[in-house]
């Protein structure tokens, strides 16, 4: 399955998407984490840098989350922010982690994306406006919501569900 799969645009199903913000690429004046290019460069490795402040893709693949079925909570690798879960993760065989809804609404914002020819939905984190991946629907993945959220694993950490609550268990 390619990731230049159906443009979502195109597609009679993508209502439950929601309609992304105008502009190409600007800065969302609601992120809450703001931070300078010169900062980030200092906290993000190169390629964590490159994805995510450079809307970079990883090699499809390669990512350490690809087939990860640990349940848990992956956060934004930039701010931390909680924006999928485990148990939305399934497995596309596109090559990079797939999730068929974040872990609620507002946890990621959405960008036309009119890069390299292609009409697609960019999927950034609300915030700290981190570049994620994009999102594809209609594709006929048996999903609840036939929804793909293809997102980089680079853009990602999991907390793995036990050392999660292990804190929060104490009582
Ligand atoms: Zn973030």
């Amino acid at each position: 399955m390619s990731i230049f799969g159906k443009s979502v645009f195109g597609n009679k199903a993508t209502d439950s998407i929601p309609a992304p913000a105008a502009g190409d690429g600007a800065a969302a004046p609601e992120a809450a984490v703001r931070k300078s290019d010169d900062e980030w460069r200092q906290e993000l490795t190169p390629e964590e840098y490159h994805v995510l402040r450079q809307a970079g893709t990883e090699r499809p693949y390669t990512g350490e989350y690809v087939d990860t079925h640990t349940e848990g909570v992956y956060q934004c690798r930039a701010c931390g922010a909680e924006l999928f879960r485990s148990n939305e993760k399934f497995d596309s065989h596109c090559g990079w982690p797939s999730f068929w809804a974040p872990l609620a609404d507002g946890t990621v914002r959405y960008i036309h994306d009119r890069t390299l020819g292609m009409e697609r939905v960019e999927v950034r984190c609300s915030n700290c406006d981190s570049h994620l991946g994009h999102v594809f629907a209609g594709e006929g993945y048996g999903t609840p919501t036939d929804q793909r959220y293809c997102i980089n694993s680079v853009s990602l950490r999991l907390v793995p569900r036990d050392a999660g609550e292990s804190e929060a268990a104490q009582s």
